[in-house]
């Protein structure tokens, strides 16, 4: 027998977990479903210190607090990779790895993945010297070099973790300006272990066949070459939306971004997108709790009128 509930949300990152939070409380049956533990990005994030109500807080300790607050009014949690969604009108079938749900009203809140450089090397030495997360794996280069790549938010935040356990952090951008908040960037530009290599692409990590031991760098105003030696990279170059799955209902942009009103409403009927994988300006816990909250509320006033 098919499993039934009012909504699924698939993906319990903060967004999600806000609109089983909103939706288990509005007395709906409610199913999140995730991949991996409850949380999504926010896991990989030492220090938030834009989540209100908070100075600072650990990414997993708030993690912790929101899936509290979700399961705290019944939503219920299960771990499965969601392969297909079919919209059948007045209700949605959603197709997990290894099992197969009914929903009244879909949420989908994915987020998104970190987008690889692309360079020779880059795959050889992952996991020898190339990471995509600073929590998890800055702590093996405690007083060793590392270099961080790109110039936006995570990348300038990750570099100031990585400088309180590494001996040198070297961040190399593309261009002459980072795209992170002031305030990041003022930290990074007072903190003397922080350097930086500007205009600049790195076109290949390399190594010893073992481990990583630099990377090789195009300098973008006069072309020319260099090297920089680090033991480790890490690579903060952006995001890809995680939406696969949900292609087939035409409710993703060119760039696989899903767009939505300000009810979360995507193009289908009782399916809602919330967080990093809507299309939107500004991808933050703040603002993905905010769009879990809408979406919550309108999934109860979708069931109330469609009943
Ligand atoms: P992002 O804002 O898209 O920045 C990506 C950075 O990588 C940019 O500096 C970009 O350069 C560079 N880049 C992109 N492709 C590249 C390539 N092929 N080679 C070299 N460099 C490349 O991504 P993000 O920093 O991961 O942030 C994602 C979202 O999460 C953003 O909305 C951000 O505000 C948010 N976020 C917020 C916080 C916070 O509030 N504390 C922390 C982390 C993330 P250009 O600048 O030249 O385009």
């Amino acid at each position: 027998m098919m499993k039934k509930y009012d909504v699924i949300v698939i993906g319990a990152g903060p967004g999600g977990m806000t609109s089983a939070l909103y939706a288990s409380r509005a007395n709906l049956s409610v199913l999140m479903i995730d991949r991996g533990i409850y949380g999504g990005q926010m896991n990989n994030t030492a220090d938030i210190e834009n989540y209100p109500g908070f100075k600072s807080i650990l990414g997993p300790d708030l993690s912790k607090k929101m899936y509290e607050s979700a399961t705290g009014f019944g939503a219920e949690y299960a771990y499965g990779t969601v392969q297909a969604v079919e919209d059948k009108g007045s209700f949605k079938i959603v197709r997990t790895d290894n099992d197969e749900y009914e929903t009244s009203v879909l949420i989908i809140g994915t987020g998104s993945q970190y987008r690889k450089l692309g360079v020779p090397g880059e795959e050889e030495y992952g996991g020898r010297g190339v990471s995509y997360c600073a929590v998890c794996d800055g702590a093996f280069f405690r007083n060793k070099e590392v270099i961080v790549v790109g110039g936006g938010d995570s990348a300038i935040q990750e570099s100031l973790y990585l400088s309180n356990l590494a001996s040198k952090v070297t961040v190399i951008h593309r261009r002459d300006q980072l795209r992170a908040q002031k305030v990041l960037q003022d930290r990074a530009f007072a903190d003397d272990k922080i350097n930086f290599v500007w205009n600049s692409n790195v076109t290949e990590i390399t190594g010893d066949g073992n481990k990583v031991n630099g990377v090789k760098v195009l300098n973008t105003k006069d072309n020319s070459e260099s090297t920089v030696d680090a033991n480790g990279v890490f690579i903060y170059v952006g995001n890809t939306p995680m939406t696969d799955p949900f292609k087939s209902l035409g409710i993703t942009d060119e760039k696989g971004w899903i767009p939505t009103n300000e009810r979360m409403e995507t193009k289908v009927p009782g399916i809602f997108a919330i967080g990093d994988v809507r299309a939107k300006e500004l991808r933050q816990i703040a603002t993905a709790v905010g769009d879990g909250g809408i979406a919550g509320q309108n999934a109860f006033e979708y069931i109330q009128s469609n009943n």
